[in-house]
C-alpha cells in the first residue's frame, strides 16, 4: 500500500483524498491515513501530493519508516 509520512503533519491538503479512487485516505488529528486494508497501489495519490508526503510503502525513506506502522495503526482495532 502506499503510505502518507512526516510531510503531512499540519499540512493535510488533502489534493489525495480527492483522487483515492476507493476513498482509503482517512483524517486524523494532525495528518491523513491510507487504510493499507482498502488500497489497491495504484499511485494516483502520490502525484498529487504538494508537499510530496506520500510514497509505495517499500519507497518510504528509511527515516521516515515508522508511518508505515503508525499508518496501520491507524487503522488497528483498539
Ligand atoms: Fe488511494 Fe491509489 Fe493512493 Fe492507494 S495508491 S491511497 S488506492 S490513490
Amino acid at each position: 500500500p502506499y503510505v502518507i509520512a512526516a510531510a503531512c503533519i499540519d499540512v493535510m491538503d488533502r489534493s489525495c483524498v480527492e483522487e483515492c479512487p476507493v476513498d482509503c485516505i482517512y483524517e486524523g488529528e494532525r495528518k491523513l491515513y491510507i487504510n493499507p486494508a482498502e488500497c489497491i497501489d495504484c499511485g494516483a495519490c502520490e502525484p498529487v501530493c504538494p508537499v510530496t508526503a506520500i510514497s509505495q510503502d517499500r519507497r518510504v525513506p528509511v527515516e521516515q519508516s515508522g508511518f508505515v506502522a503508525d499508518n496501520a495503526r491507524f487503522f488497528a482495532e483498539p
